[in-house]
């Protein structure tokens, strides 16, 4: 079991878009459980809070900027517009990683119960460098929710992605892990199938997830399907064979087809064949679609890995006052 020499310096990020209503809670429960860990020498004392605007609209940059005055351990990072979750959370970690010894990423509308932070850094203490923040219980989501998100675990599984069920973007990374996971080239982030890619010692924390604080869900379902399915075909080409699979299945069936129809010409038994001709035509038809779609959204990807257009762009950044890093030995 590894013990690590030196008290690490702690980065909260915490990805927020039109946040207001929440951030004010969640930034002085933050600071109080800071305050503790370092009472109990876990954390340093210059360990920080860092707060990703992913462009809102509302007053989120100015909740940051007033909470900066009687907080000098946060830092604001304002993105130009809005890039999306994954982005935000990729630019918080970009810039947290050049003053941090360990991040933790969390929503910021303390759905991801801070009060496990604790448990998370004893586990990097014991020599983890990513600790997956798990829900234990899925009570506080709808039904909708909680089923849709069951089915796509096990589809995830099905296709070969592999994921840690249950987590979603609350967790724990090292230096050394995030600077892994800010080595990949890819453009299409899906964190959750991402960061279990890069190996190293990992370990799990239970929480349960409450409701959200206050504010207004930003992925609703339209959100939630096309992010499912981003994450699917950005990490598995398992649909195109299993389109493959299915396609021999039906030029199969459509031989013995053939040889069938074949055989009844030639004992002159010609039917007018309207249902078989009609069943065939929607069949091929509908298959032909779902394969050139499914061909598509990979054409789409490439496309968009190509272009290579920066995930994020920061606008500004608050002064920060946690200075003199040294990065650990
Ligand atoms: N978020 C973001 N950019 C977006 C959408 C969401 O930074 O375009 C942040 C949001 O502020 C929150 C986190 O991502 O901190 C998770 O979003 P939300 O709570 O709305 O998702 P849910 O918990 O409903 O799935
Ligand atoms: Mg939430």
């Amino acid at each position: 079991m590894l013990s690590r020499s030196k008290t690490p310096r702690l980065g909260l990020v915490l990805p927020a878009y039109n946040e207001q209503e929440v951030l004010q809670i969640i930034l002085s429960k933050l600071k109080q459980i800071k305050l503790d860990l370092v009472r109990e020498n876990l954390i340093s004392n210059d360990s920080f809070i860092l707060v990703v605007d992913d462009g809102s609209q509302d007053g989120t940059w100015q909740v940051i900027q007033d909470q900066k005055l009687i907080n000098s351990n946060l830092i604001g990072v304002k993105l130009s517009r809005n890039f999306g979750h994954q982005s935000a959370l990729l630019a918080g970690m970009s810039e947290g990683i050049k003053l941090a010894d360990i991040l933790i990423t969390l929503d910021a509308d303390l759905q991801d119960n801070p009060n496990v932070i604790r448990e998370m850094i004893v586990k990097y203490n014991e020599g983890s460098e990513i600790v997956y923040g798990v829900r234990s219980s899925r009570a506080d989501d709808t039904w909708f929710k909680r089923n849709s998100a069951l089915a796509f675990y096990k589809m995830c599984t099905f296709l070969g992605v592999d994921m840690i069920p249950n987590h979603a973007d609350f967790r724990l990374m090292s230096q050394t892990a995030v600077k892994a996971l800010l080595k990949l080239p890819e453009r299409n982030v899906f964190l959750r199938a991402m960061v279990p890619l890069l190996g190293f010692q990992t370990d799990k924390v239970f929480y349960e997830r409450g409701k959200r604080q206050a504010g207004t869900s930003k992925y609703p379902l339209k959100k939630m399907l096309s992010f499912a399915i981003d994450g699917i075909t950005s990490f598995s080409v398992q649909p195109i064979r299993l389109l493959f699979g299915l396609g021999m299945f039906v030029t199969s069936v459509a031989g013995i087809e053939i040889m069938y129809t074949i055989f009844e010409k030639m004992i002159g038994n010609t039917e007018a064949g309207w249902s078989s001709l009609m069943i065939s035509i929607w069949l091929l038809g509908g298959i032909n679609l779902v394969a050139i779609s499914v061909i598509g959204i990979y054409i789409g990807k490439i496309f968009t890995e190509v272009k290579h257009r920066p995930l994020f762009e920061i606008e500004t950044k608050t002064e920060s006052s946690i200075k003199n890093y040294q990065p650990e030995k």
